[in-house]
């Protein structure tokens, strides 16, 4: 490799929804310089008990972070920026992003006592930046959060498009409109890759507008006579001044709940957005007004456990409770994976006899992300050689291929995290190397590899139990009655005389060791554990997680 060439590489968000984490490299093996687009968390589910955040493995680029020239955000939501704080201290690079993201960013870094502001460069709205051998064009689009930015990458072995998340709003009643005019200019311009969104590839049709929620809404809440709660995702900055607006126009007051909320309505208004609604009220100056003349929005718009929704259904909320014939709308899509725990909730209000609406009954959400016709649309505007779809599922990229073609895309690939792939003009990209990549678990506050020990040891204990048996043996190596306790065993068939076998147990197998000889006490332990667990599991059908400590006095 001594010619300069451009080189992808994802790192996290290609093979799953979320965690989005991308590299882009240019140079030769003396000089080669890179860059980092997002660093993104998603989020854990209970087959890792104990865990919330989960991150794409930096190692790769820690390894490069002498050549690394910074990290380019393209939006705020979670899965391209939740990352940031836990990365950014291996490689202390500087960070670009557009205002609203930098806001965002800004609090994660002080949550973890770090002075960003050195290093946090602001670009404004389709601005561009200067790194190296990269000249970085960011290009409003539309989604569901302020502020998505699509960027267009020069380097002199040409461009890529990476879309970042995106759809066609035409209407996104809040920020700019699609740059519609500069993605065809930058389609005249000859776009070597573009990088795009599979999200909703198996989605016909377009992924629909803010503006026609609003209007929905507005039919919804104004025929509610009682207490009307609505819960969408905070970030969603258009539907939460929809619900100010709706509250205006049938006269009642918005209270919004739940942190998230209230961090992102302030980082709006700090940012200029949301100027001319009425100031919310404070949750528990609600109680003063009668509950025809409240909306509560709130977080907790996927039944998490510590979300405002959650917390009120439960009737655990200090300020806010929920009686028979208020209305729950959930203005927000159903995330795979989460419908047991949404359901559970929806059946909690429908006992209440409370008014459920949800998207399955009502027209409350749009979705962020392009469906096919909004794709049509992009590839038409930027006409570029190769596609090289990220942002999904294997299914969902596989089918984004099969669209390209259709489409007469002259090239496509399909790849998955830690693909290293070399972009050239005329050609199928191609992967030429393997980067090694993996996940990172936020495990408490320390960051651990997929194969922890703790992760594994938790989940031994979630799902067998444990058993801890202690031995004291006193200075002529005679052993006392030996200690034995445990949790989470079944207990119906767990009687003392399981308790006495094992002691007969242990009496007999130290009998058999040299008590006084430290080097058999390895053997002694194991002996033990297998025996009891033996034991056990005869008894109950578990095999406890099991713990030996033996004491000389
Ligand atoms: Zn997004
Ligand atoms: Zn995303």
């Amino acid at each position: 490799m001594n010619k300069n060439e451009l080189i992808f590489c994802p790192l996290g968000g290609s093979g799953q929804i979320g965690g989005n984490m991308n590299l882009y490299a240019y140079g030769n093996e003396e000089n080669q310089k890179w860059i980092i687009v997002d660093t993104g968390v998603s989020f854990a589910d209970d087959s890792v008990p104990g865990i919330d955040l989960i991150y794409p493995d930096p190692a790769y680029i820690i390894d490069k972070k002498n050549d690394l020239l910074g990290i380019v955000l393209t939006h705020a939501h979670e899965d391209h920026i939740g990352a940031i704080s836990h990365i950014w201290p291996d490689l202390k690079c500087n960070i670009y992003a557009t205002p609203f993201t930098s806001v965002l960013i800004q609090e994660k870094f002080k949550e973890k006592k770090i002075d960003i502001s050195n290093f946090l460069k602001i670009v404004k709205l389709n601005g561009q930046i200067d790194l190296g051998p990269f000249n970085i064009e960011f290009v409003s689009l539309t989604h569901s959060i302020l502020e998505p930015n699509g960027l267009s990458i020069k380097t002199p072995a040409g461009m890529i498009l990476h879309t970042g998340d995106w759809k066609i709003d035409p209407n996104p009643l809040i920020g700019d409109k699609i740059n519609e005019k500069k993605l065809k200019e930058i389609g005249n311009n000859k776009v070597l890759a573009m990088i795009c969104d599979s999200t909703n590839i198996f989605s016909p049709g377009r992924a629909g507008s803010e503006l026609d929620v609003r209007e929905s809404l507005l039919k919804i809440m104004s025929l509610k006579s009682k207490r009307i709660i609505v819960t969408s995702f905070a970030s969603n900055v258009a539907r939460m001044e929809t619900i100010f607006y709706c509250a205006e126009k049938i006269n009642r007051q918005v209270c919004l709940v739940g942190r998230s909320m209230n961090r992102i309505f302030k980082a709006a208004k700090q940012c200029g957005y949301l100027q001319n609604i009425k100031n919310p009220i404070d949750p528990r100056e609600s109680k003063n007004f009668p509950r025809e003349k409240l909306v509560y929005l709130c977080t907790g718009s996927q039944g998490e456990p510590m979300g405002a929704m959650k917390r009120i259904v439960k009737g655990i909320h200090p300020d806010i409770y929920i009686e028979k014939g208020d209305t729950v709308i959930f203005s927000s899509r159903i995330i795979p994976g989460n419908e047991k725990k949404l359901y559970s909730l929806h059946n909690d209000l429908v006992r209440q006899e409370v008014e459920l609406i949800t998207e399955e009954t009502d027209f409350v959400h749009v979705s962020g992300h392009p469906n096919r016709e909004d794709l049509k649309d992009m590839y038409n505007w930027v006409k570029p050689d190769s596609i090289i779809p990220v942002h999904g599922e294997h299914r969902h990229m596989n089918e984004h291929i099969n669209f390209a073609k259709e489409m007469q895309i002259p090239h496509a690939l399909r790849i998955e995290d830690g693909d290293v792939v070399r972009i050239f003009p005329g050609k199928n990209p191609e992967i030429i190397d393997k980067a090694p990549s993996g996940k990172m678990y936020l495990d408490g506050n320390i960051a651990v590899g997929e194969d922890s020990q703790s992760i594994k040891e938790r989940k031994n204990l979630s799902l067998n139990g444990y058993l801890e048996i202690t031995l004291i043996l006193n200075n002529s190596g005679k052993l006392n009655k030996p200690i034995i306790s445990y949790r989470g065993i079944p207990e119906n068939n767990f009687d003392e005389k399981i308790i006495f076998e094992m002691e007969d147990n242990i009496f007999t197998t130290c009998r058999s060791f040299s008590m006084k000889n430290k080097n058999q006490e390895k053997n002694l332990i194991e002996t033990i554990k297998q025996n009891c667990r033996r034991l056990i599991k005869e008894k109950t059908g578990k095999k406890p997680y099991t713990n030996i400590n033996i004491a000389r006095l």
